[in-house]
């Protein structure tokens, strides 16, 4: 036995029936991904009995010339992948990422302009029980009623009215493209700062597949874990004169020591991400989104915005006599998991809200193609319009098992 499983059986057990649910079913979830072996071993090495407060060069303990080596490397990468001024890849995931971008430059009560969670934001954009909605005067803008687009003219009228310190581009179920040369141009011409959180899109960013908002705004954030494909973890990258006030925000501001071993992780990760053939991957989400949409469509359902430019879509289960719990719970049952979500303009209450949102990196990580997306289109659409035949969704569940073998999961070899 392995010294987890003779150590610990309980846990041991628990990991491998996770590794088994992660190789017999479909992963549609639009945050998650599968790391490579590399990024799983980095993240269980002996880095994670290192204390290294501070940064390279400049620590409040010793033995750490190792462990600065890595987070130079880590910091070097990210700033080449995404052509950054200044990284800090010290942020334990991505809401400390964003906690530390809003520290670096706003005080509490200061007003911030960011996307509405209802149509489509993040917790960390301003939702009134995170930290984010009790520390500023927060203003919402969401999307169209007509085409579920980012409204721009409401953002400058919003922009022009309240005079925000910044400005925040991004979201979590957002399936178009964000333009943020515009949002740039909103955010100059009030006088406010631009902060982009690019956690959902920063692989399509890294493979050249969306615009990159490093270019455009005063203060980037991220998560590593979804299409990025790193480890579970955040960053933030900014302009050189932000620099100082960020790295002191991070430590000592919020943190206290890093996660070294998760430091080493995401230095693998730019590194796969630099890669030639992370390219392919992050065209190959976005192919393998359209096909997935377009077959869910013809299928009779219907998607915010009618369509996608990214690696997601937000499906409407009213549509055919569904909520989005409903429809979440009969695909987890037939092994397709995904998770239910509000949709814009939603009647419904966000426990029980109408659409569920769905992804394709990590089916596109275990080598997926527009084919094989078909396929699993048309398993959703057969166990979505039977949710009620549980003899439907152990039908497919058994099929897909089947197929989902035939494509490996890294760092598990069955
Ligand atoms: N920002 C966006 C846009 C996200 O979608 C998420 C995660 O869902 C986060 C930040 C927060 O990341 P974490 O869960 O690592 O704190």
């Amino acid at each position: 036995p392995s010294p987890l499983e003779s150590t610990d059986p309980e846990v041991w057990s628990a990991v491998q029936h996770e590794r088994r649910r992660q190789v017999e079913g479909l992963e549609l979830i639009a945050s998650e991904n599968y790391t490579s072996a590399a990024i799983q071993q980095a993240a269980g090495t002996v880095l994670t009995n290192k204390y290294a407060e501070g940064y390279p060069g400049r620590r409040y303990y010793g033995g750490c010339e190792f462990v600065d080596d890595v987070e130079t490397l880590a910091r070097n990468r990210v700033c080449k992948l995404f052509g950054a001024d200044h990284a800090n890849v010290q942020p334990h995931a991505g809401s400390q990422a964003n906690m530390a971008v809003y520290m670096s430059v706003l005080k509490p009560g200061d007003t911030i302009l960011a996307m509405n969670l209802a149509h489509g934001g993040h917790l960390t954009h301003g939702m009134h029980l995170n930290f984010s909605g009790q520390l500023y005067n927060v203003i919402p803008y969401g999307v169209r009623e007509s085409d579920h687009r980012i409204d721009f003219d409401q953002v400058a009228a919003l922009a022009r009215e309240h005079k925000p310190k910044m400005i925040v581009a991004g979201a979590s179920a957002y399936p178009r493209e964000i333009d943020h040369p515009k949002f740039a141009e909103i955010a100059r011409d009030v006088g406010a700062l631009l902060f982009v959180d690019m956690a959902h899109y920063a692989g399509l960013v890294a493979g050249g597949v969306h615009n990159n908002p490093v270019q455009v705004a005063d203060f980037v954030s991220s998560t590593s874990h979804k299409t990025l494909r790193g480890p579970r973890s955040g960053f933030v990258l900014c302009r050189e004169e932000h620099a100082k006030a960020l790295d002191k925000t991070v430590f000592p501001g919020l943190q206290g020591g890093p996660l070294m071993h998760i430091v080493a992780a995401k230095a693998v990760c730019f590194q796969e991400a630099l890669q030639p053939s992370f390219k392919q991957y992050a065209q190959q989400i976005v192919a393998n989104a359209r096909t997935l949409a377009e077959t869910l469509m013809s299928g009779g359902i219907r998607l915010a915005s009618g369509g996608t430019d990214n690696h997601l879509m937000l499906c409407d289960m009213t549509a055919i006599g569904l909520s989005g719990k409903i429809g979440e719970e009969a695909l987890d049952r037939a092994g397709i998991t995904v998770n239910k979500n509000m949709i814009p303009f939603d009647q419904r209450k966000p426990l029980d809200p109408s659409g569920v949102r769905i992804g394709t990196a990590a089916l596109t990580t275990r080598g997926m193609k527009q084919d094989e997306m078909k396929k699993v289109g048309n398993w959703i659409l057969q166990v979505l319009k039977s949710a009620d035949d549980a003899s439907v969704g152990e039908r497919v569940r058994g099929e897909i098992a089947e197929f989902a073998r035939q494509y490996p999961v890294p760092g598990i070899s069955e």
